[in-house]
């Protein structure tokens, strides 16, 4: 971590600071796990991790930049922020964060919680002024996937629903799959 991001971390008001231990907690448990399996094992399960990668990339492509999430700037529901990446990241992190969620992004080296966090509570963590401040690396499966009818009928003009179904629901099943190698729940 930078000590610039370290700064901004102690800096960040309590929930967010709460919330991002409980994170690194969740990952650090993953870790664990990991370390409690041979190794071959451990290299097997990071190499399926890793290839995760260019297909959360390529959905992040399909789906870059939609025009209805700069519209749908939905306050949280306690009264937050309202910013681009509306309703569905105005939830709480630890929903969308879950452990098998984040198994296959530690496992790739590619922990949520290693890059900038929001500099405050407003829904998600990573729920910055102009979307999400993940890269595709390290975002869930669940928001790569997540489709409202908005963004459906957007991406459909787009020609790339199909495609991205596919590849939404092979993240996800490989996910789940590492998560479950691991003795992972959600
Ligand atoms: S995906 Fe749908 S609910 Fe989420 S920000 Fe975009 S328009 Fe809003
Ligand atoms: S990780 Fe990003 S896309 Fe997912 S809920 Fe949080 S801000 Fe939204």
């Amino acid at each position: 971590m930078s000590w610039l991001r370290a700064l901004r971390s102690l800096t960040a008001p309590r929930a967010v600071r709460a919330e991002l231990r409980r994170l690194r907690g969740e990952e650090r448990a993953v870790r664990l796990r990991l370390g409690a399996l041979a190794r071959a094992e451990r290299l097997r399960l990071r190499g399926l991790a890793a290839e995760l990668v260019p297909l959360r990339e390529r959905i992040l492509a399909l789906t870059a930049r939609p025009r209805c999430c700069t519209r749908c700037a939905a306050p949280t529901p306690w009264g937050g922020e309202a910013l681009p990446g509306g309703l569905c990241c105005s939830g709480t992190s630890e929903a969308i964060f879950n452990p098998v969620e984040l198994a296959p992004l530690v496992l790739a080296g590619r922990a949520p919680s290693d890059h900038a966090v929001a500099p405050s509570r407003a829904g998600c963590l990573f729920r910055g002024a102009a979307g999400c401040l993940l890269p595709a690396g390290s975002r869930p499966s669940l928001c790569l996937g997540h489709l409202c009818r908005e963004l459906a009928a957007e991406l459909h003009g787009r020609g790339v629903i199909p495609e991205l179904l596919e590849l939404a629901e092979e993240l996800a099943a490989r996910g789940r799959a590492i998560g479950e190698a691991l003795g992972l729940e959600p």
